[in-house]
């Protein structure tokens, strides 16, 4: 996706007289560059990604200084937005902080609408924060009291966990800055590498533990339980193909595919489904022979939400209509798929039969309308119409993912300052691994690395 740089004043956490402009899109380092002056004349285009610069912002036309300010440049996708952005710390109070605002604006940027750096985070597919809390409102909305003060209790815990980790890369991260902005000093070299692999080993073996208290058999009931279920023939196996071709799969190294059924695990914009293929338990033309199967029945029973097929090119059946009874009382949506056939189905009557749940068509062999289902799908969940049977694992799959891409990032690290890389370039590693577990307790990139650094450990001159 494109979208036009937008800039906006994000207001710092804390005490500190320190207030940051940042700008998100193609553009940022770009229109950076026409205002942002470092004493080694190097443009910022020419730096690598997630690294800090000291320097003056200057007018273009008049050469005149606005201000003496660090700044951060973050390349997508590895940012709060997934576009490249620019973080500008500006020392003054508001009046200068202002200025750098309206000199950026008047160089390319656009001013951001109130949300737009989170929108655009949502939009470049980032998991926002607001996904994950309307993840939670759900887990609390559905959980009994009891299971509130467990779940309350095993948050806390985990929270705790997490920033202290969190903690320990921070204070790697400081040093590295210290090692960066004094070269001169051999010995904070000769520190910062050793304190690095002690913390990250450390952070590391922590977050091994966290993984295996989470075991692979709980990720085997994650996701809301999805039904395709259909009379023969109609779509349901091309169905479960797209949706798995178009969203990557959460569960990689879990067999899915047993003898009688097919499963697959799916992320659809941030809700996490296990699709059923019922079509897999037995293709014979009697659907209420099949649903009177042992596994199907209970497959049904257990199901958060059901994709029912039906066949455009065709009228509807007796066996359709027994479907949409079967599944009366339930969370369901209505594909009406092969619109590329001439219509033979009375629409109408198909939505009269679904009543207000959502009707979509689909053409799967032109592959048309599985971004509308998808959006249904999502509808349905985010807007709370929908429950899990066990939304407790939900959290979990996110918190898991997390830490699998946590551990695999701060493992880089370790390796890199093994193999004698640069130091500014394991810090990389480092941030992306603070980051991923800020991810987990909900403290994203929002609240900037940088900022942190500054009214910790006070590295601004
Ligand atoms: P299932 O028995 O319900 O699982 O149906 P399948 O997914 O196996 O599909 C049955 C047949 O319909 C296959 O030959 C598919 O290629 C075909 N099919 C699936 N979707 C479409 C569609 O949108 N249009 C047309 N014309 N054919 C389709
Ligand atoms: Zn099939």
């Amino acid at each position: 996706m494109e979208f036009d740089t937008i800039a906006a004043i994000s207001t710092p956490m804390g005490e500190g007289a320190i207030a940051i402009v940042r700008l998100s899109g193609d553009e940022a380092v770009a229109i950076a560059d026409r205002v942002f002056h470092a004493p080694s004349r190097k443009k910022l285009s020419t730096q690598p990604s997630h690294t800090i610069h000291y320097g003056h912002l200057k007018e273009p036309e008049s050469g005149e200084v606005v201000e003496e300010v660090m700044l951060s440049m973050m390349k997508g996708p590895k940012t709060f937005t997934r576009e490249d952005v620019v973080e500008i710390n500006c020392h003054g109070g508001i009046v200068s902080v202002n200025r750098v605002l309206q000199l950026v604006l008047k160089n390319g940027a656009r001013l951001a609408e109130p949300g737009e750096f989170t929108k655009r985070a949502f939009l470049n597919g980032r998991i926002d924060l607001s996904q994950a809390e309307a993840v939670m409102d759900l887990i609390r909305a559905k959980t009994d009291r009891a299971m509130n003060v467990a779940l309350g209790q095993m948050d806390g815990k985990l929270s705790r966990l997490i920033s202290e980790l969190r903690q320990a890369l921070l204070e790697t991260l400081a040093q590295v800055e210290v090692n960066i902005d004094y070269p001169e000093y051999d010995d904070v070299e000769e520190m910062t590498i050793p304190l690095m692999l002690e913390k990250s080993t450390w952070v590391m073996k922590e977050i091994e533990k966290l993984l295996q208290t989470s075991s692979q058999g709980k990720i085997l009931r994650e996701g809301l339980s999805t039904v395709i279920l259909g009379r023969p023939n109609v779509g349901k196996s091309s169905l479960l193909n797209s949706l798995v071709q178009e969203n990557k799969a959460i569960v990689t190294d879990v067999a899915g595919t047993t003898r009688d059924i097919i499963e697959e695990y799916v992320n659809v914009r941030g809700v996490p489904l296990r699709l059923v293929d019922t079509a897999g338990i037995r293709e014979t033309e009697d659907i209420v022979e099949r649903i009177g199967v042992e596994r199907s029945r209970q497959v049904l029973k257990e199901a958060d939400l059901i994709l029912l097929v039906v066949n455009y090119g065709d009228e509807l059946t007796e066996e359709d209509e027994r479907l949409f009874e079967t599944i009366q009382n339930m969370d369901y949506i209505v594909v009406v798929n092969k619109t590329d056939l001439s219509q033979q189905i009375d629409l109408a009557r198909v939505q009269a039969l679904a009543g207000n749940r959502k009707v979509v068509t689909t053409s799967l062999l032109k592959e048309e309308g599985v971004t509308e289902l998808e959006e249904a799908i999502a509808a349905l969940f985010f807007e709370g119409s929908l429950e899990a049977g066990d939304m407790t694992y939900v959290s979990n799959a996110r918190h898991i993912a997390l830490l699998h891409q946590a551990h695999s990032t701060i493992k880089d690290a370790i390796e890199a300052a093994h193999a004698g890389v640069p130091v500014d370039m394991i810090q990389i590693d480092v941030t992306r691994t603070w980051e991923l577990l800020g991810e987990i307790i909900g403290d994203t990139v929002q609240e900037s690395l940088i900022n942190q650094l500054f009214s910790q450990f006070c590295l601004g001159k």
